[in-house]
């Protein structure tokens, strides 16, 4: 008897160590996947039971990276050095995000979810606002560039949430500048067709494992680039679907004094009385918040996706990540810029950067701030049954090693707070999506060479020169 080619093979898994949450981790754990899903899991079983895959090391849910902009890997190292600000990093974006088309932009993002799953990176929210041709026409399908990123993900083997974006105005008020055109859809009803189109074409999505590993969510880029009526349009193609909608939210300064200078109010407030807050939306950093607007966004039990290394880069600020987490706000991170990807390190930032800021060690608990990268995620991007090694969920599973310079000599009591302290991307040794295995002693199995392909799909990005009509003032 054979099962169809498409379901996965039920698979057993022998995992020494286990994360199943709380502060502390299981010893003999065994995890038994059937289409995509786990469908048992017992505690306490000495030794691996005949054909099971043993996995050695620590194993955790896979992680979610709750916020990514995949091309912006080809600007790795190019735009870290030099003076500057967030707005001056926005023009060397731009020069990347023009000279983009279909194909190109399919093998980064193939190289760059790689590269994620490599890192223990098992679902990936992507927020999508590279829409159109660079002068702004459409391609001849409008959604080609969305479908080169879900080709990409396809190709990686990663769980994807596209989050597509609606960018309308070039900050409040203003045109989009010509090297934004390509971004927007000129109103909010003409993104809405669009991307109902491609929501209703990868609804469940069938893939190798037997399950959808596509959805389809939306985002408003931000208070910026799109006015309060269609922000309202958004809001409520994202309800009507019962899917995510995403926001950038206060990165800036900048941006809080001219949301105050046209709408009298702070970003958090404007979208809030818009009717937009609320446990299926998630405020990107969230990072210049008054006292009033924390308790907003937890009252209202808005989810909050920090970016830390991003942050650091841009010089944005330290986001009030305890504040936010006791106000009642789920937690999530994102590699957001992807100039690094690793999501221990998001991970850790969000304490230790709140204890530069605050002279106070520890608000955070330990199981939190992985919570943040696996379940919190997973919720984050509409995938409200993944992120945890649970009967009936997702399939996602990664294993770090314990035998790497970083994690060596770690107790067993010691190791939930050695994978959120200590561990790092390069200590990913399996990861399992969807049942599938996809990285295995190291190696992707789909896309081997990570690196051969990353530097293929950087130097293709950049040979193309910037078309004119961008780079007319
Ligand atoms: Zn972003």
């Amino acid at each position: 008897v054979t099962s169809p080619e498409r379901t996965p093979p039920a698979r057993t898994w022998w995992c020494r160590w286990a994360w199943l949450g709380g502060p502390e981790v299981t010893a003999g754990v065994l995890v038994e996947t059937a289409a995509g899903r786990f469908s048992r899991v017992s505690v306490g079983v000495d030794a691996p039971p005949e054909g099971a895959v043993v996995l050695e090391g620590l194993t955790l849910p896979g992680l979610a990276n709750a916020h990514s902009h995949v091309f912006h890997r080809g600007l790795r190292a190019r735009t870290q050095v030099g003076p500057g600000s967030f707005w001056t990093w926005r023009d060397q974006m731009y020069q990347l995000a023009n000279r983009l088309d279909p194909d190109s932009l399919y093998e980064l993002a193939r190289a760059t979810f790689a590269e994620m799953v490599l890192a223990g990176i098992t679902t990936v929210g992507e927020f999508h606002y590279l829409h159109h041709q660079p002068g702004g026409e459409p391609y001849d399908d409008p959604n080609a560039m969305g479908a080169a990123v879900i080709a990409g993900a396809e190709s990686a083997g990663i769980r994807l949430t596209l989050i597509d974006a609606c960018y309308l105005t070039g900050g409040i008020g203003r045109p989009l500048e010509p090297a934004q055109r390509r971004f927007g859809d000129l109103d909010a009803s003409r993104w809405a067709e669009r991307v109902s189109a491609l929501a209703d074409g990868n609804v469940e999505r069938d893939s190798a494992g037997g399950r959808g590993m596509v959805r389809v969510a939306a985002a408003i880029h931000s208070v910026r680039a799109v006015p309060p009526r269609a922000m309202e349009v958004v809001g409520s193609w994202a309800q009507s679907r019962g899917v995510p909608l995403h926001l950038h939210l206060s990165e800036q300064p900048k941006e809080n004094h001219d949301c105050r200078a046209a709408y009298g109010r702070s970003p958090t407030h404007l979208v809030y009385e818009h009717g937009l807050l609320g446990e299926r939306t998630v405020a990107v950093h969230a990072t210049h918040l008054s006292d009033d607007d924390i308790d907003t966004l937890g009252r209202t039990r808005t989810g909050v996706c920090m970016c830390p290394t991003t942050e650091r880069d841009l010089a944005d600020g330290i986001g009030p990540a305890l504040g936010l987490s006791r106000a009642g706000s789920p937690l999530s991170v994102g590699s957001d810029s992807n100039a690094v990807i690793d999501l221990f390190e998001e991970a850790r930032a969000i304490e230790l950067d709140e204890r530069l800021a605050s002279g106070v060690r520890g608000g955070h608990q330990v199981e939190d701030l992985l919570g943040a990268a696996t379940t919190g995620g997973a919720h984050a991007l509409g995938w409200t049954d993944g992120g945890v090694i649970r009967e009936g969920a997702l399939a996602d599973l990664v294993t770090l090693r314990l035998d790497t310079v970083r994690l060596a000599g770690t107790s067993a009591g010691a190791l939930v707070a050695a994978a959120v302290f200590a561990a790092g991307a390069g200590d990913v040794d399996h990861v399992v999506i969807g049942g599938r295995p996809i990285v295995s002693g190291g190696r992707h199995l789909l896309v081997g060479d990570v690196p051969e392909t990353l530097r293929s799909a950087i130097s293709v990005a950049w040979a193309r020169p910037a078309p004119a009509a961008a780079t007319v003032p």
